[in-house]
């Protein structure tokens, strides 16, 4: 079984993140950790208690302290069999541990830590409203690979408003230097209700999609240069280190998601849990579960997830997965040079990956 955990609390928030998310207000921690120990043993009760792969993500689960972290893996312990998982990934921001605290993640028996840093040019990180330096990411770093985490990730952002390539550049150089197993090199997205869509609306910020393009070209050549595999559209490994959970996900395995709004996909049904901490906690105590919008995932649905999600790998898309007019559509792409065919595979190639959505319209 895959699980993700959503942690939701933050020290201040970003303009630009649409993820649910909140300062920690009057939450009370030791009642949100027994709740997402509950909730997990709810889900036990339908599946099993096997972990393949585990995901906290949030938000900023390094925000827990280390007694709370201990009371959760205490608690899941109880409830899930973790001795046979193959990753267990915690998301952390620069700045949020020490060494001691890393300490305490690898005895917790987290193997893979996946940090936020989005940029080592400071100037960036104030116009995306981090509360890190570059000093203090690359400090973070090293505290992750002094104590020995297995496994380390950094996660950037390119096409922020008025950053250079230049500074994308030295960004991607500089991640490159510290030898992670794992770069995530996502585009800035405007997403609804974040005050960086209303700066596009309002005309303060521009978009181009000439010039992502171009950062997603030059972390591409940057990275495969220096021995990561572009091994999905936002995502470049170490031969060995691609994220596992992620790749579950993609290949449509199901997922339990714990916490408030977390999404999970369940026996063919997509359930949502309520994006709000205080109903989360209101609906675990007396329901086990907090799942509060739930869609039947067909196989029809199910098929056109496969396409747009496995396209972006580099594995690629078996042809079985199309109608009739997907097929056709592979012989235009084939022609124009944007995939690559092997025996029933499917593969992006040359510029395909930059245009992945238009493609995936195509072929749905
Ligand atoms: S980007 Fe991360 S740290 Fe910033 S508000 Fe969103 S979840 Fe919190």
């Amino acid at each position: 079984m895959h699980l993700y955990y959503h942690i939701p609390f933050c020290h201040r928030i970003c303009p630009y993140c649409s993820f649910y998310k909140h300062t920690l207000g009057s939450t009370d921690l030791t009642e949100f950790v027994d709740a997402l120990i509950k909730e997990t043993a709810y889900y036990v009760d339908k599946t099993d208690n096997k972990v393949s792969t585990l995901y906290m993500g949030g938000g900023t689960p390094s925000m827990l302290s280390p007694k709370l972290l201990e009371r959760l893996f205490k608690g899941l312990h109880q409830v899930l069999d973790l001795s046979e998982a193959q990753e267990i990934c915690f998301e952390a921001n620069p700045a949020t541990f020490t060494a001691t605290k890393v300490q305490l993640f690898k005895d917790l028996g987290i193997s893979r830590v996946s940090l936020g840093i989005q940029s080592f040019s400071d100037r960036v990180l104030k116009i995306l409203g981090r509360e890190h330096t570059r000093t203090q990411a690359i400090e973070s770093v090293e505290i992750l690979q002094a104590v020995g985490i297995p496994q380390v990730n950094i996660d950037l952002m390119f096409a922020v408003p008025g950053q250079p390539f230049s500074e994308w550049e030295d960004t991607l150089r500089t991640a490159i230097s510290l030898n992670p197993h794992h770069i995530s090199s996502y585009n800035l997205t405007y997403e609804e209700d974040t005050e960086f869509i209303e700066k596009l609306t309002r005309g303060e910020f521009q978009e181009s999609e000439e010039n992502n393009a171009d950062y997603f070209r030059l972390s591409h050549d940057l990275l495969t240069s220096a021995g990561f595999i572009h091994y999905e559209t936002s995502n470049y490994s170490k031969p060995g280190f691609a994220s596992r959970h992620n790749m579950s996900y993609w290949k449509g395995k199901d997922y339990i998601g714990i916490g408030p709004s977390a999404v999970g996909t369940l026996h063919g049904q997509r359930y949502r849990n309520i994006p709000d901490t205080a109903k989360y906690l209101q609906m675990i105590q007396s329901l086990g579960h907090a799942k509060h919008e739930i869609e039947t995932i067909d196989a029809e649905a199910y098929r056109l997830e496969r396409i747009a999600l496995l396209l972006r790998t580099q594995e690629g898309l078996d042809k079985k997965w199309l109608n009739e007019e997907g097929l056709q559509q592979v012989e235009l792409l084939q022609n124009e040079g944007l995939i690559k065919i092997t025996g029933e595979n499917i593969q992006l190639i040359n510029e395909g990956p930059l245009l992945v959505d238009p493609i995936v319209e195509r072929l749905i």
